[in-house]
């Protein structure tokens, strides 16, 4: 049995008519970029997720770059971000000529809260937090921290789409929650797209211009913006998976539930969820001592899995110059020697993980018989 990490046209099949029918709407209305759908949706998610503003945007990374750029944090400016998180991440932070302070993780694989007051300096200006996997980070402390040390908070939920702290949605605890909405995301589009939300009215005000040439009315540059905006088609099809993400997640917490069920094998690692988070199971992450020998084990069964994230930002060629080493962020480094996604995805079959659960559990042991 083939098992492959993703399967994106399952989750079209599953609401095939309605998608068909908002992209038709879309392809007749003769209106193809900023309009009424992206309005729409806008309005849609800024309500789901419980902020007044949503920004829709072209991409995840630019949510994360614009978001720093609107808070004015640039050369000079220090921002605190996990170490084990996904390039865009930092990109967010360097793309504006500001410092990544990188902070590791802990043991639910986000930004271990207990160490961020160690990174603070008189340059820090934000915490970028990741929920990474789709879990909920510990927020109840960096909220404090944040709090106490006058610094914003940029989360980057590109990953968490529904997922609560506390029984509060991620993406609401700073100034700016960033989305991705690409194609494997749990919320996402045909394509790429982005969105920011927010409670602030002169943040989002200025985003919306960043995303437009910097003008809120055409030909009037006020500011020296990009071009970030969202297609109506994008905006259309994601309001139609918006109107089914808890449906969505809640199946990726079932198969989640089945896969710690389900494996009982003494050399992986299952993961486990903090008190007061929620995850909505964006990946389902294993670790393993002998990692890269499981993957290839799985492999050869037919069965997909991937590695997020085997070389952390502070490793990545791209960061040479800011001087860091191996050893630096030894828990970052251990879990990227370490972690194994498996196969997760809406419309994922029981039989397919079956194959995946036990392939995994019968991994090993031919050795110790
Ligand atoms: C996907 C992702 C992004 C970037 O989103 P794009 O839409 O691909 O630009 C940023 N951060 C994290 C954690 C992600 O998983």
């Amino acid at each position: 049995m083939q098992v492959k990490c993703n399967v994106l046209d399952r989750q079209f099949q599953m609401y095939q008519s309605e998608y068909e029918e908002a992209a038709l709407r879309v392809l007749r209305s003769g209106w193809y970029v900023l309009g009424n759908e992206v309005q729409q949706f806008e309005e849609a998610f800024a309500k789901y997720t419980g902020r007044q503003y949503c920004v829709g945007l072209n991409s995840g990374l630019d949510a994360l770059i614009l978001s720093v750029r609107a808070l004015g944090i640039g050369k000079g400016d220090e921002v605190i971000v996990q170490a084990n998180t996904y390039i865009a991440t930092v990109l967010g932070i360097t793309e504006n000529g500001a410092t990544p302070v990188f902070v590791e993780p802990d043991e639910y694989y986000n930004m271990d809260a207990d160490r961020i007051e160690q990174a603070i300096t008189d340059r820090t200006r934000a915490i970028m937090v990741t929920h990474l996997y789709g879990q909920a980070s510990n927020m109840t402390p960096i909220v404090g921290i944040a709090r106490r040390h006058h610094l914003e908070i940029i989360e980057d939920c590109a990953q968490s789409h529904g997922a609560c702290f506390g029984g509060k949605m991620t993406g609401t605890f700073g100034t700016a929650g960033c989305f991705s909405f690409y194609p494997t995301k749990n919320l996402g589009a045909f394509g790429d797209a982005g969105a920011i939300v927010t409670d602030d009215e002169a943040f989002a005000d200025k985003l919306r211009m960043m995303r437009n040439y910097g003008s809120r009315k055409k030909y009037h540059n006020e500011i020296e913006g990009v071009n970030s905006r969202l297609d109506e088609m994008q905006a259309a099809l994601l309001g139609v998976k918006l109107a089914h993400l808890r449906e969505l997640n809640d199946e990726r917490r079932v198969l989640a539930g089945r896969y710690s069920q389900g494996i009982r094998n003494p050399k992986i690692i299952l993961p486990e969820l903090r008190d007061g988070a929620e995850s909505i199971y964006h990946q389902y992450v294993v670790r393993c001592a002998d990692r890269d020998a499981l993957q290839k084990a799985l492999d050869q069964e037919g069965i997909q899995t991937q590695i997020h994230y085997p070389i952390p930002p502070h490793l990545a060629v791209c960061y040479r110059h800011l001087g860091h080493k191996k050893g630096d962020y030894p828990i970052t480094e251990s879990y990227a020697e370490t972690v194994l996604s498996l196969p997760i995805y809406t419309g994922m079959t029981f039989a397919e993980q079956d194959h995946v659960i036990s392939q995994i559990n019968a991994w090993g042991k031919e050795e110790s018989r």
